[in-house]
């Protein structure tokens, strides 16, 4: 009997044994996953929280209820994987054996590493909202803010999801206005980027509607530390910025267990080969979802589409055969921006965010990089499209792969002329 161990039981731990469930012969491979808890969480959801829109319980489900039968749930809280005695000791020392060995415990916000944050203000006037506790510790602060200065904020990339923190500042610009106190409230985006978002076309975009809205972007800010006294963020080249209300997306991180098992780099990520997401070190070893250190976004989608390619590889894997598909980075976020618009990206490694329709061009119903309501509407189904169609594996009619069906490349810059001298 082999061994399939899986760490996390999150998006993409679930949706690859969905998957693998199916492929791997139940009378050899035998399936577990090791959790720290029992509780699925629908994390896009939590951005709507603390404006009233999605209640908790519409983001927690028992893990069990998406496990297929056959795959076995151990919860507990991984200490330390042993690569080289194939082992995985919990924190009240158990251990688990494995051939083979998919890590999958994604990407946890950590406050403790700025100095300040979880300081008096924690909680008070400065929130998160990428977990569950800080989304309702929000939902219970916000219709109380009677005004002031309100600053969005992201202490270093990479995060999950990084529209979400843009999301969540226009989600806020519309909910003051509909308040109608959007006089009385100052909105700042404080980014570690030189403008809004990673990719040039897209960041053009998004900058604009930040623009239009009247926020102010405080671009290249990395933070070295918050003054809960002053209630001010201060950055390492000594700007300043003053809040009311701070709502912080803290550094994102991989598991500590991964540092101190010698797999991660400097941020706990494991080091994957992009095209295969099997270690770097070890042949026996594959790190999925937001735990590897693949250059796309740390996104659902990204871990659905990658999820749809390594199932295939992994059996190729086993079986002793080369792997034959190739993970693109494929990703695809829809981007909530009020009064019930949303706009879509869809990239990839080599290809960034363009304009366009998707999935059909012209006719979309999705607008690529241009707000409308259709989007919107997509953001809100992918709830159910989650719990129903991907975490149980169920084959969706959109291929892993990036298209460019639908997409307009802007043009290419002009040449310069060439002159004499240049000649
Ligand atoms: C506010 C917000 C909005 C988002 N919006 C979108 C969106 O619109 N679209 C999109 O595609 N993505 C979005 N995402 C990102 C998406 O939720 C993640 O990228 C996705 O869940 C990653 O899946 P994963 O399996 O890698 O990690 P997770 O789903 O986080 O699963 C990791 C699992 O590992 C477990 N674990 C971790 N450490 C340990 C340990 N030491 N011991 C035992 N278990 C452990 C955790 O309990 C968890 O169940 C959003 C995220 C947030 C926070």
């Amino acid at each position: 009997m082999k061994r399939l161990l899986v760490l996390g039981g999150g998006t993409a731990g679930t949706m690859a044994v969905s998957k693998l469930r199916r492929k791997l012969d139940p009378a050899r491979w035998q399936i577990t996953v090791v959790d720290h808890d029992d509780h699925h969480l629908y994390q896009p959801g939590f951005l709507f929280i603390p404006f009233g829109i999605y209640q908790p319980a519409e983001v927690v489900k028992p893990r069990g209820r998406f496990l297929p039968s056959g795959v076995e749930l151990v919860v507990g809280e991984i200490d330390v994987v042993d690569p080289d005695a194939c082992l995985v000791r919990l924190t009240d020392g158990r251990t688990l054996g494995y051939d083979y060995l998919i890590i999958a415990t994604g990407t946890t916000p950590r406050p403790d590493q700025t100095p300040g944050m979880l300081g008096s203000q924690w909680r008070r006037s400065i929130f998160d909202f990428y977990t569950l506790e800080g989304a309702q510790a929000l939902a219970k602060a916000l219709p109380g803010f009677g005004g002031g200065a309100v600053v969005v904020h992201v202490v270093d990339m990479p995060i999950k999801c990084p529209v979400a923190p843009l999301e969540f500042t226009f989600l806020a610009e519309a909910y003051f206005r509909q308040r109608g106190m959007r006089d009385r409230v100052e909105l700042t985006y404080a980014t570690p980027l030189p403008g809004a978002f990673t990719k040039p076309i897209a960041s053009a975009h998004l900058g604009s509607m930040l623009d239009e809205r009247k926020i102010a972007v405080e671009s290249d800010f990395m933070v070295e530390r918050i003054d809960p006294d002053t209630k001010t963020l201060v950055s390492y080249d000594e700007r300043e910025i003053p809040f009311d209300l701070l709502v912080t997306v803290p550094l994102n991180m991989g598991a500590d267990y991964i540092a101190r098992s010698g797999l991660g780099d400097e941020l706990n990520y494991v080091p994957v080969d992009k095209h295969t997401l099997l270690s770097k070190t070890h042949g026996n070893i594959f790190a999925i979802g937001d735990a590897n250190n693949i250059p796309t976004s740390k996104a659902g989608s990204v871990a659905h589409f990658a999820v749809d390619v390594f199932a295939g590889n992994f059996c190729e894997h086993v079986a002793g055969q080369p792997m034959t598909g190739s993970f693109d980075g494929h990703a695809q976020c829809f981007i909530e921006s009020g009064d019930r618009k949303g706009l879509l990206i869809d990239f990839n490694y080599d290809t960034e965010p363009l304009t366009g329709s998707y999935p059909v061009p012209v006719l979309g119903p999705f607008g690529l990089l241009r707000e409308n309501t259709a989007n919107h509407w997509g953001k809100l189904a992918f709830r159910w499209i989650y719990w129903h169609l991907l975490l149980p594996g169920r084959p969706l009619p959109l291929p892993a792969h990036l298209s460019m069906a639908g997409k307009h490349r802007p043009p290419a810059p002009a040449q310069p002329a060439i002159t004499q001298e240049q000649s």
